[in-house]
């Protein structure tokens, strides 16, 4: 898919100043003497779908991305899929083929927080690490690999602009690691079930565009101008990220309750990155306890295609 992983630099020791999505996956894949190997090894098809930046990730290309991955894990010949993504936006996609697939065989992302180009990349030890983690007998569902661990979709997120370990799975903790190519697992593999009340597959194919969802914060000083203008744009349905334990400033909580009152779906998730909403008596909003606030807009768009 592009990203940091395939980026270039002008120069090996710029980490920052680079283009994301510049070298091709064959290339990469070349680069690795011991990709090459298990290239023989395990009949590796190399594919490129996409070669972005994952900040520019759109829907047209996830929906392309998930009906090539659904076409590839029903053959019988396939044993896994490995999915070379940038980071930036890396737990969206794994949430979004988690929630809409559901895949009884391994997903696996990968990705790398220093260019291709670097004096010493990470993207080749992420990419042999990911190679191991779709070759594990037990392996199920969307993983992420990054710097030995392995999380799973429900729970990644990207916690650090810079580190190559900018990966956490949070309160859940990770499924396992590797370690010098074998796996030490702590807990389960992701189910190899789909999110239930989600749009099928055909559905999102179908879908020209997302449903228009937006992402909203509630914060000190917080107010429902910013409601007032999402709803008079067309916006189909809001995902609020509230303070702790999903409380919402009483004036955007006003604001939000009309929009949702005019038909407008409202998701309630928290802006803490650890933890989960504890559901309250009396809660008006729908409160999403388990996802974070960009899991939420992507349930909540398959939601609204599924109808
Ligand atoms: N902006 C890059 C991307 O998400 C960052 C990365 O891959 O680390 O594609």
């Amino acid at each position: 898919m592009g990203g940091t992983i395939a980026g270039a630099a002008s120069s090996a020791s710029n980490h920052t100043s680079y283009k994301a999505g510049q070298i091709g996956l064959e290339q990469l894949v070349e680069a690795v003497p011991a990709l090459r190997e298990s290239a023989q090894t395990y009949d590796l098809l190399v594919e490129e779908v996409a070669r972005i930046d994952s900040k520019d990730m759109d829907f047209a290309i996830l929906a392309r991305l998930a009906q090539r991955v659904a076409q590839l894990l029903a053959q019988d010949d396939v044993q896994a899929v490995v999915i070379t993504h940038g980071t930036d936006t890396l737990e969206e996609t794994a949430f979004f083929l988690q929630a809409l697939l559901g895949p009884a065989k391994p997903v696996v992302l990968t990705c790398a927080m220093r260019p291709a180009t670097a004096l010493v990349p990470d993207g080749p030890q992420n990419m042999l690490d990911a190679l191991a983690v779709a070759c594990h007998h037990a392996a199920q569902g969307v993983v992420a690999v990054c710097a030995g661990v392995i999380h799973g979709a429900q729970d990644v997120q990207k916690v650090h602009p810079y580190r190559l370990d900018a990966f956490s799975s949070g309160d859940a903790g990770p499924i396992g690691f590797v370690e010098e190519g074998r796996l030490r697992l702590v807990r389960n593999w992701p189910a190899a079930k789909g999110l239930a009340g989600v749009a099928s597959l055909e559905a999102v194919q179908a879908a020209s565009a997302w449903p228009y969802v937006e992402i909203v914060l509630s914060h000190a000083g917080a107010d429902g101008r910013l409601i007032d203008a999402l709803v008079r744009s067309g916006v189909q349905g809001l995902v609020v990220a509230g303070t702790g334990n999903g409380t919402v400033h009483e004036a955007r909580l006003k604001a939000l309750l009309q929009a949702q009152a005019q038909g407008i779906p409202v998701f309630l998730s928290t802006r803490c990155p650890l933890g989960q909403l504890l559901k309250r008596d009396n809660e008006s909003l729908t409160t999403v306890c388990d996802l974070s606030p960009v899991q939420a807009r992507i349930a909540l768009m398959l939601h609204l295609l599924s109808r």
